[in-house]
């Protein structure tokens, strides 16, 4: 049997998990980034890490054929270096070249969200289709697109940054300096913004309550009081599915997939999201015959990633 080595670098933690030529995730483990440290030192940790997988499963380094990592960013996949990651502080960092060296194995190197679109596209929620883009909602939104079969990163490596299309313009302020960008309404970050405004306006709500106890407004407790019935969290959540719909619509129109998957803490509400935001596919997406793409939830959630990251070699 052969093996090949998933890594998923993360700003927080790098996981590496171990694949078998069935796609199969046999085991993962884990160790914190600590990304401010110089980057050679992430380099041995992602070395050190993919050796102790190998001793823990009793696998013999001659049977892992290549090693993946995924990286947040915009990484050169062609050259093996990533050209900028604002989460690890990196500026045309060549990690593929060092990893390689410190393992003696052919190294790939794709971004993260497009990893996790491959993953999804080969074993997950979209397994045997060809195209399909994945979308994640998050902190922020994050995507990944998968075009006959293979990633599609554009000639820069920076496609897929559906998060910064703008949908209302001149209005909320995005991270990345534009207004009204699809992030600034449709990611988790902003559905609490518009919540806490919500919840000042309507003192007497639930979600004010809420607001105002030890644990604060966070995504999941919005959607609870909303399911629950109080009209201030309704009213809020309504109108932010109605922004992840018009940008999924977007998508559709742009790109036609055949699937269009929703991740990240998102999925975690499953077909109350994905009800509306087929509605509004029905409705609006420019779809000849009605002929529209699947909208389902993404299935491996954090394991994409490491699984995708493995099968970057394949
Ligand atoms: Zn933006």
């Amino acid at each position: 049997m052969k093996y090949t080595i998933g890594i998923d670098l993360g700003g927080t933690n790098i996981a590496a998990g171990l694949v078998d030529e069935e796609n199969r995730l046999l085991a993962k483990t884990s160790v914190p980034t600590h990304a401010q440290r110089p980057w050679r030192e992430i380099g041995k940790d992602m070395a050190a890490l993919a050796k102790a997988l190998l001793h823990q499963e009793g696998i013999d380094d001659s049977q892992v054929t290549s090693i993946g990592v995924g990286s947040p960013g915009t990484p050169d996949s062609k050259q093996g270096v990533v050209l900028f990651s604002g989460n690890l502080g990196w500026d045309r960092v060549p990690v593929a070249k060092e990893l390689s060296r410190l393992t003696g194995k052919p190294v790939f190197l794709a971004n993260d969200a497009n990893c996790a679109a491959l993953a999804e596209g080969k074993v997950g929620a979209g397994k045997g289709l060809s195209s399909l883009v994945l979308v994640t909602f998050g902190t922020g939104i994050g995507a990944g697109i998968l075009l006959n079969g293979r990633i599609y990163e554009g000639f820069n490596f920076g496609a897929g940054e559906f998060g910064h299309m703008v949908i209302c313009s001149g209005e909320e302020p995005c991270t990345c300096g534009r207004r009204g960008c699809w992030e600034a309404y449709a990611s988790m970050t902003a559905l609490v913004r518009q919540a806490k405004r919500t919840a000042r306006e309507h003192p007497r709500s639930v979600l004010s309550r809420l607001a105002h106890s030890g644990e604060g407004l966070n995504g999941r407790n919005v959607f609870e009081a909303a399911k629950g019935g109080d009209a201030a969290a309704k009213g809020v959540v309504d109108r932010f599915l109605q922004y992840v719909s018009d940008g999924v619509v977007n998508v559709i129109n742009i790109l036609q997939p055949q699937a269009v998957l929703i991740g990240g803490a998102l999925a975690n509400e499953g077909e109350y999201v994905l009800s509306p935001v087929r509605k509004t596919a029905e409705r609006d997406a420019f779809c000849r015959n009605n002929v529209l793409p699947r909208i389902c939830c993404a299935a491996l959630g954090n394991d994409a990633g490491i699984l995708g990251a493995a099968l970057l070699g394949r």
